[in-house]
Formats: C-alpha cells, structure tokens, sequence
C-alpha cells in the first residue's frame, strides 16, 4: 500500500497568493476540527491556493506504522484506541518537518496541533497565520468517519454515500483501522477534552477563522476559500 508519509505532492495549479506570500498568510495554517470535520478533504485545494505543502500528522503517523519503525510501533497503541499519541512524540515529528526547505514559506498543517501543549511548542517555532476551524455537530461525524474510505493509490478521501469513488477506484478503496463507531467515540472525547480548547486560544490570539463545515464539500471549500482570500486582502 502507497502511504504518502504526510507530505502530498501540490497539484501543478499556480497559487492564487503571490510570492512572496503577503503578510496575512505568511506563516503556516492550521486546519483544526473534530475527526471527520473534513480537514484532509479541503487540504489539497488550500494547498494549491495557498502554496503552503500539506503536512497530516495523521499520515505521517501511519505511515510509521506501516513501516514498522520504533516511532509507528510506539504510536500505534493509541492511534487504534481512539487517544491521542504523546505531545513529546508528535512535537518532534513536525519540528524535523519544519526545518525542510518547503517549509520556509510556513506549512499547511492538517491535525496539528491538537493540544494547548502542541500550540505552545509550535507557537515558539513556527508563525500561524491562521486557524481554518471546520464546524461540524457531533451527530454528523459518526456517519462521515465509518463511510469513509480511502484510495491507497492516490490518497484520495472519499466517502460510500456523500461522495463515492470512481469506478476504477471503487474496488481498491480501504477503510481506516480506527474508524469505527467505538474508535470514534473515544477519539470525538479526546477532541472535546483536549482539543476543542485550542479554538478558544487561537480565538484570543485573532487568528481563527470558523468555517460552517455543515455543508456540501464544495461549500466548504468555497467558505474556506472566502475567509483566506479576505484574511490576505486585509493584511497586504
Ligand atoms: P478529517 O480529515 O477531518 O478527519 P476527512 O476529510 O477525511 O476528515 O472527511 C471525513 C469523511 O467525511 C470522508 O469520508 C469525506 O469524504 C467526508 N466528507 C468530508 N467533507 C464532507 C462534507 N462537507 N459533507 C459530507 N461529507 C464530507
Ligand atoms: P482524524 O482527524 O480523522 O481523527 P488523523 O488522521 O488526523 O484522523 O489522526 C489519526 C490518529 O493519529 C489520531 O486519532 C491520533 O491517535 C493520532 N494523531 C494525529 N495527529 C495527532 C496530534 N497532533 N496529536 C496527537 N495524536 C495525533
């Protein structure tokens, strides 16, 4: 199986903001929200919109895991339970990350950080530009994360019902180990307890942008797309 490793390559498509990125979106964004919120589905527009290389800590995690390094097998315990992987382990996987020459122009990071204790650490290494927060109710992700499904050969997201594979995908579409009903309960805790916070702090610092994630994929995108064109404006 092909496993990206966290860093998608950024389609051909120039990025809107121009380089030099503007002061607005000169630093990296973070796309924040409960499992399922859609954070992976809009990356790889943001990417071509902002520039910025997509980082998912969750697929750099599996990645290790399918690789079977020390990292993976220490991280694997708790990515199968639902439970978020120590702050130690994942600071050190995306200050490395970080340090790469693609990073310069800041990254988009999607799923970090995910702890006030991540926030802090990133906060003293990195400028977040933005916090795109993707609002979805509780009742909707049960049924986003169990029909999710996911192509091993391009990384494409997709979904059984909201938004099917193609024909020539349909038969080797996979489904994440961890979404399951049970998995998804213990991972929506851990949001709400340790995560959802973080909106409330980056909410204090002025950089957090609440997008209705309620909506159809292309409605998202669009709000997403709005908000960051608005934020780039505002500071040029
Ligand atoms: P996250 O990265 O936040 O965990 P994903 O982008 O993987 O979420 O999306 C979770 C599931 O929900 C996928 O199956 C995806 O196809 C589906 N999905 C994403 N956005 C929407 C949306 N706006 N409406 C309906 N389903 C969606
Ligand atoms: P989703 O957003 O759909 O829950 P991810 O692919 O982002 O899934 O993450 C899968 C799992 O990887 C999480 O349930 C958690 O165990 C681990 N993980 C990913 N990112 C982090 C993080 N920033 N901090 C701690 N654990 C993480």
């Amino acid at each position: 199986m092909v496993i990206s490793g966290g860093n998608r390559t950024i389609p051909d498509a120039l990025p809107l903001f121009p380089k030099p990125p503007r002061r607005g979106v000169n630093g990296s964004i973070v796309l924040f929200g409960p499992p399922g919120a859609g954070k992976g589905t809009q990356a790889s527009r943001m990417s071509k919109l902002t520039g910025k290389p997509q980082v998912s800590t969750g697929d750099m995690l599996r990645a290790a895991v399918a690789a079977d390094t020390d990292l993976g097998r220490e991280a694997k315990g708790y990515m199968d339970a639902g439970l978020l992987v120590p702050d130690e382990i994942i600071i050190g996987l995306i200050s490395e990350r970080l340090q790469q020459p693609d990073a310069e122009s800041g990254l988009l990071l999607d799923g970090y950080p995910r702890t006030i204790i991540q926030a802090k650490s990133l906060d003293k290494i990195e400028s977040v530009s933005a916090v795109v927060s993707i609002e979805v109710p509780d009742d909707a992700i049960v049924q986003r994360i169990v029909g999710r499904r996911m192509d091993p050969e391009t990384g494409k997201i997709y979904h059984i019902e909201f938004n099917p594979p193609p024909a020539e995908a349909a038969n080797r579409v996979v489904q994440r180990k961890d979404d399951n009903e049970e998995t998804v309960r213990s991972r929506l805790s851990a949001y709400h307890e340790q995560t959802a916070p973080l909106a409330n702090w980056y909410g204090e610092r002025g950089v957090l942008l609440r997008i209705n994630g309620n909506q159809g994929i292309e409605e998202v995108g669009d709000s997403i797309e709005s908000a960051l064109l608005e934020l780039s404006g505002k500071d040029a």
